[in-house]
């Protein structure tokens, strides 16, 4: 039976690590330490080489490190604000990988077999191709650094100018974009539009869509503060 951690800590890594073909890795064993943190070590035994122990820090350095040497060759395509398609030209491969405040899931082979075998899934060479075009290398940065609002944030900013306005009455407006017109209505704290579903739970400028964006821009509101300025703002707008 394969257990969980067979995933991180395998022959294949080992081959991989030194180099070597997998059918050259003859043992690999977890002997467990009476040491009170670190719970374990792994004894591995490769042909024409002394057996030694490798830590398991090794094992998952080279997790995250080979997907992301693998992921170098991979062309990044941006499908909607958080879906992405990822494409290996040379295989003629793609995949899909979404982006999540604290994940980046992907439809491949490897992304669901960490899903299956390890306690936390990491990022597969896909989301590391997506990490990539996002600037960002690691994912603990990505979670840490609110990565995945601001950059569904930066997207609509800049589709929104791509966007034609028009106001329809002090509250309303018609945006239309290549294909669709939403509708947008002013409120206090948020720009409503027919394109979303409000969660009240939610911070508002959580649910500001491209067409808000775009009706922010058309009101002049186009700083790096735009939703506290339109906000601040609100009371002389629909005065106008
Ligand atoms: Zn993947
Ligand atoms: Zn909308």
């Amino acid at each position: 039976m394969i257990q969980s951690e067979d995933y991180i800590y395998s022959k294949s890594a080992v081959a991989r690590m030194l180099n070597v073909a997998q059918s050259a890795v003859t043992r690999l064993e977890k002997w467990p330490l009476n040491r009170p943190f670190d719970c374990s070590i792994i004894f591995v035994i490769v042909k024409g080489k002394r057996p030694r122990f490798w830590k398991k820090f090794d094992f998952l350095f080279h997790f995250a490190d080979w997907r992301r040497s693998q992921s170098k060759e991979l062309v990044v395509d941006r499908l909607m604000p958080n879906v992405f398609a990822v494409i290996n030209e040379k295989k003629k491969s793609k995949y899909i990988a979404t982006i999540r405040p604290d994940s980046i899931t992907c439809n491949c082979e490897d992304y669901k077999n960490q899903v299956k075998f390890l306690a936390k899934a990491g990022v597969c060479k896909h989301g590391y191709a997506v990490l990539k075009n996002l600037g960002i290398s690691k994912l603990s940065e990505y979670i840490k650094g609110n990565i995945y609002q601001q950059t569904l944030d930066n997207y609509k900013k800049q589709n929104a100018f791509k966007l034609t306005v028009m106001r329809t009455d002090a509250y309303s407006f018609a945006v239309q974009g290549s294909s669709t017109i939403h509708y947008c209505d002013l409120h206090p704290n948020i720009i409503k539009c027919s394109c979303t579903k409000y969660d009240t739970k939610k911070p508002n400028s959580e649910q500001f869509c491209t067409h808000g964006y775009a009706v922010l821009n058309y009101l002049g509101f186009t700083g790096n503060q735009q939703i506290k300025d339109y906000c601040l703002g609100f009371d002389w707008i629909v005065d106008d």
